[in-house]
């Protein structure tokens, strides 16, 4: 809630004012106030005055550092994301057909003339969604730079995180 600024009649009769909270409002009211001939008392219980205002050069030195990162692939002109697809580790794989009977794009085959049977991704049909992968016996499938390892060692470092 903002006080109106007394008139100057008013004035007359106060010997100073307290403005409290020494945010951009606070700090715009106290200078208007000294401005018109009052002595003010400028009260702020933090240890610094600007308030939000005084946390804008990390905000705006962030947001500098991701408009450079953005102005990167914009200054390449084009840019040619990785795409995720399924990759099938053949010593792993047991050639069950799981993976076949599951994949809703029929991106992934067992090619039933070669011996032992294993599972392989065609890749420019596979969309990255990992149904194979889930249903895989022996997690013979991975998908793309989200391999096991990494997923596992993701999940025990939130652990670690929050203490469990
Ligand atoms: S990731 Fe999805 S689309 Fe690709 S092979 Fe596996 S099930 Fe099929
Ligand atoms: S589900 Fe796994 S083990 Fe079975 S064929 Fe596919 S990749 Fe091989």
């Amino acid at each position: 809630m903002h006080a109106s600024i007394p008139t100057s009649s008013a004035l007359k009769t106060v010997g100073a004012v307290l403005v409290v909270g020494g945010g951009v409002a606070g700090v715009q009211a106290a200078l208007d106030l000294t401005e018109l001939g009052l002595k003010v008392y400028l009260v702020e219980k933090s240890g610094a005055i600007g308030g939000v205002m005084a946390r804008l050069d990390k905000t705006i030195a962030q947001a500098q550092a991701a408009a450079g990162r953005a102005c990167q692939p914009l200054a390449k002109g084009s840019i040619s994301p990785e795409p995720i697809v399924s990759h099938v580790d053949a010593e792993l794989c047991i050639g069950c057909g799981a993976c076949e009977t599951f994949c809703p794009y029929k991106a992934i085959t067992i090619d039933k003339e070669v011996k032992p049977r294993k599972a392989q991704t065609l890749t420019a049909s596979c969309k990255g969604c990992g149904v194979c992968a889930a249903r895989c016996p022996t997690m013979a499938i991975d998908m793309g730079r989200f391999t096991l390892e990494g997923i596992r060692a993701q999940i025990a470092a939130f652990g670690r995180e929050i203490g469990v």
